[in-house]
């Protein structure tokens, strides 16, 4: 298992898969061949359908700019042993001088066809949750002494950082109004739902909507292609600020309890990557939201000093309750159903630690048969579920005009 460094991106939104993965790729391909005066790029699978909804031909041309770009949506071919594929293509003046073909696996991360990945290296001893509680058990460490182990203490200067950019976007998202890019001419709604709060609303109701427009502050910058962390992606990046922002501002935490729970968050976003998936593309929403809401369950279980037993109910309760929970963003954009259930999920994750409080003990179901049940769901769901706007509220809505790219965007 990689460093929770590499879960945590900063980066622009609106898909870690369909545009900071994308970025990567080329940015490395250009790289090898800095001759090259013209680049075709050709997106095969989710990355064909969506892609044009997620942004992903202008952040490819962005990213080779000032060189010539043509990029391909190849919605034929189907047999692609990764759903989020892409082929990379160098031409000098006229003539093919490199090749490479790359798969973008989630939450930004890549892997290049034919060579060892090019990422980060295992740093952690143990890959899943319950051998990382009986370690932590056997010798009594918390979960945090245990990241720190693994990690090192710097993980934290880092995760400062990561931190700092959550808080910022959820303040900056909350002054910002006007429409959404795109054809759904979504308005902002963040700033609205937090300046209209009367003083006679109950604390329940005070939290939902606090949690909502949190939410929606981050996902509103990410479906507008502004700076956000993934966490554990861009799809989902507004579930655990939310939460984390809402305990900082109503319930007084301090910051650096902020952290630690971010900390362990990683660790549970970085399980699911290590043992299932967090792409929506490869396993649908539950993979993404589903994970994004187990990390803020753990995160506040944490935070409330609950044991690990509870932490990891309380992950469990918020994955289990997204399973089976597909992708299907209207136009290919991360707007809808994606800002809102954003939210939800906020919410949720709440509520699930909130139950694992009262239900971890004598629990029969445990964190990594919850990860290994999402994983297999994800492969079973059909691909019209997996963010490529073939199914569900996007085929409804659409009525099949979403493949007519020369709509206007
Ligand atoms: S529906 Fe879920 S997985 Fe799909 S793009 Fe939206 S947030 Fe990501």
């Amino acid at each position: 298992m990689k460093s929770i460094k590499e879960l945590y991106k900063i980066g622009n939104g609106p898909s870690s898969s369909h545009t900071m993965g994308p970025k990567k790729a080329v940015l490395i391909f250009q790289e090898k061949y800095p001759d090259a005066n013209f680049f075709k790029i050709i997106l095969y699978g989710s990355l064909a359908y969506t892609g044009k909804g997620h942004l992903t031909d202008k952040i490819i041309i962005q990213a080779l700019a000032p060189k010539k770009v043509e990029v391909i949506f190849n919605r034929e071919e189907k047999e692609l042993n990764h759903p989020n594929t892409m082929d990379l293509v160098a031409y000098k003046n006229e003539e093919e001088i490199g090749k490479m073909r790359v798969y973008s696996i989630g939450g930004g991360s890549i892997q290049i066809e034919g060579e060892q990945i090019v990422e980060e290296k295992d740093i952690y001893s143990h890959t899943t949750f319950q051998e990382i509680s009986n370690e932590c058990k056997k010798r009594n460490i918390s979960l945090l002494q245990y990241i720190y182990e693994q990690e090192g203490k710097d993980i934290m200067i880092y995760l400062q950082e990561v931190w700092n950019t959550m808080k910022k976007g959820i303040e900056q998202g909350l002054q910002e109004e006007g429409i959404i890019p795109g054809r759904l001419q979504i308005e902002r709604k963040a700033k609205k739902l937090f300046h209209t709060i009367s003083d006679n609303e109950t604390k329940e109701f005070r939290q939902t909507r606090l949690l909502t427009a949190y939410a929606y502050a981050t996902s509103e910058r990410n479906a507008s292609g502004e700076i956000i962390v993934t966490a554990p992606t861009c799809g989902a990046s507004g579930i655990l600020p939310a939460v984390l922002y809402y305990l900082i501002t109503e319930e007084k935490i301090d910051e650096e309890k902020i952290i630690e729970g971010i900390a362990v968050a990683g660790l549970i976003g970085n399980l699911v990557k290590e043992n299932a998936s967090i792409s929506g593309a490869e396993c649908g929403c539950q993979a993404e939201v589903g994970t994004a809401c187990s990390m803020a369950a753990a995160a506040y279980a944490y935070i409330k000093r609950f044991s690990i037993d509870a932490i990891e109910c309380a992950a469990e309760i918020a994955m289990e309750h997204h399973l089976g929970l597909t992708c299907d963003p209207i136009y290919g954009y991360v707007q809808i159903p994606c800002i809102e259930r954003n939210a939800v999920a906020a919410i949720r994750a709440i509520d699930a630690a909130n139950m694992a409080s009262l239900l971890y003990q004598g629990r029969k179901i445990s964190f990594d048969l919850v990860v290994e049940t999402m994983y297999e769901t994800g492969k079973d769901l059909g691909s019209h579920y997996k963010e490529t706007s073939e199914g569900g509220l996007a085929k409804k809505y659409c009525k099949n005009d979403y493949y007519n790219d020369d709509l206007e965007e």
